[in-house]
C-alpha cells in the first residue's frame, strides 16, 4: 500500500525506519501531472533500489512571473493511484506552506552552467530548482535520485549540485520517453490543441536532422543549428517561434565549434503558448564507432 506523506518529518521517519532496516532508498522528485516519462524513472527506482520516494509539488520559485504556475495541471489522486500500481512505497505531496515557511530566505546558487539555454530565457528558474532539489534530496536522504535527460540542463545542473554541495546521493539521468510521433512527453503537452500537436513534432524533427547531417558527415556545430532552424520553419508550419537551436558541449554546456565528442543538441520553442524543450545526444561517426 502506498502511504501519502505531506509533512517533511513523516518523510524523515518513515526513511529513517527503512534505513534501519538495511533498505536502499530510491527517489524520484516531479510536479505531478503524471505521464509515462516520469513513470519510466519510477519504474528505474523501484527496480534497482529497496524503498522508493516520489515527490509531487509544483514548485512555485522555479516559475518566472507570467509563467504558468497556477495553470500547471495538477492530478495528485490520478498520480497517486498510477505510483500505488507501480508498488511505489511512499509518496511526498508537501504543501507550499510545508517547504518554504514564511520565514525561509536561503537560496540555492546553481552555477554557471545555469548561465545559458533555459536560465537566460528564464531567469531565476534553476536558482528555484537547485533550491527545491537541495531541500527534497536533504528532506528524503536517498541512496539514488532518478532524473530525466529530458531536462538536459536540469539533469547537469542536479549532478554538479550533488557533487559540488557534498549531498552524498547517486544522480541517474534516464533518456527521453516519446510518443509514438516522436513528441517528447511532457506535462505541458496537455495544453496543446491537435494542430499544436502536430507542429510541435517539428523539435524532434529537428534534432533527427541534426543527427541525420552529422550521420552524413557534417561536424560543424553552426552548420547543425541551421538544419535544426531549417526543419522548425518547414515542419513548425511557421507556427513554432524557435528560442533557440544549440549544439553544445554535454558536460559544460558551452557551444562547440565541431562535434568531436560527447555534444548535445538542445531546441526550446513556442507552439502557441505553451514552451517546449528537447534534446540529444549528438555522437560522431569516430566516437560511435560506425
Ligand atoms: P517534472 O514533473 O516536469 O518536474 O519532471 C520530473 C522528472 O521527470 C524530471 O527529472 C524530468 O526530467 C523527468 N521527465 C519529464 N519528462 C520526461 C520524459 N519525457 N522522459 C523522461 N523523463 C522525463
Amino acid at each position: 500500500m502506498i502511504e501519502r506523506l505531506n509533512s517533511k518529518g513523516e518523510v524523515r521517519q518513515a526513511v529513517a525506519a527503512a534505513r534501519r532496516e538495511g533498505k536502499r532508498i530510491g527517489f524520484v522528485p516531479t510536479m505531478g501531472a503524471l505521464h509515462d516519462g516520469h513513470l519510466a524513472l519510477v519504474r528505474a527506482a523501484c527496480t534497482r533500489t529497496d524503498v522508493v520516494v516520489v515527490s509531487i509539488f509544483v514548485n512555485p520559485t522555479q516559475f518566472g512571473e507570467g509563467e504558468d504556475f497556477e495553470a500547471y495541471p495538477r492530478r495528485v489522486a490520478d498520480d497517486i493511484s498510477h505510483l500505488s500500481a507501480e508498488g511505489v512505497e511512499f509518496v511526498f505531496t508537501p504543501s507550499v506552506a510545508e517547504m518554504y515557511p514564511p520565514d525561509s530566505t536561503v537560496t540555492v546558487d546553481p552555477g554557471p552552467l545555469a548561465d545559458r539555454w533555459e536560465g537566460e530565457v528564464r531567469p531565476g528558474h534553476f536558482t528555484g530548482v537547485a533550491t527545491i532539489v537541495t531541500k527534497l534530496l536533504s528532506i528524503v536522504r536517498p541512496d539514488v535520485a532518478y532524473f530525466g535527460e529530458k531536462d538536459f540542463q536540469q539533469l547537469q545542473i542536479v549532478r554538479a549540485l550533488e557533487r559540488d554541495l557534498d549531498l552524498g546521493c547517486t544522480i541517474v539521468g534516464l533518456p527521453t520517453v516519446r510518443d509514438a510521433a516522436g513528441l517528447a512527453l511532457s506535462s505541458r503537452n496537455a495544453y496543446l490543441t491537435p494542430e499544436e500537436r502536430r507542429q510541435a513534432l517539428s523539435l524532434a524533427s529537428a534534432l533527427n536532422a541534426a543527427e541525420q547531417a552529422l550521420a552524413w558527415g557534417e561536424t560543424d556545430a553552426r552548420a547543425l543549428e541551421t538544419v535544426m532552424r531549417e526543419a522548425v520553419g518547414r515542419e513548425g508550419a511557421g507556427a513554432v517561434e524557435l528560442e533557440y537551436a544549440a549544439v553544445v558541449d554535454a558536460a559544460t554546456l558551452e557551444p562547440v565549434e565541431r562535434v568531436e565528442a560527447s555534444a548535445r543538441a538542445l531546441v526550446a520553442a513556442r507552439v502557441g503558448t505553451t514552451r517546449l524543450i528537447d534534446n540529444c545526444a549528438l555522437v560522431p561517426k569516430a566516437v560511435s564507432g560506425a
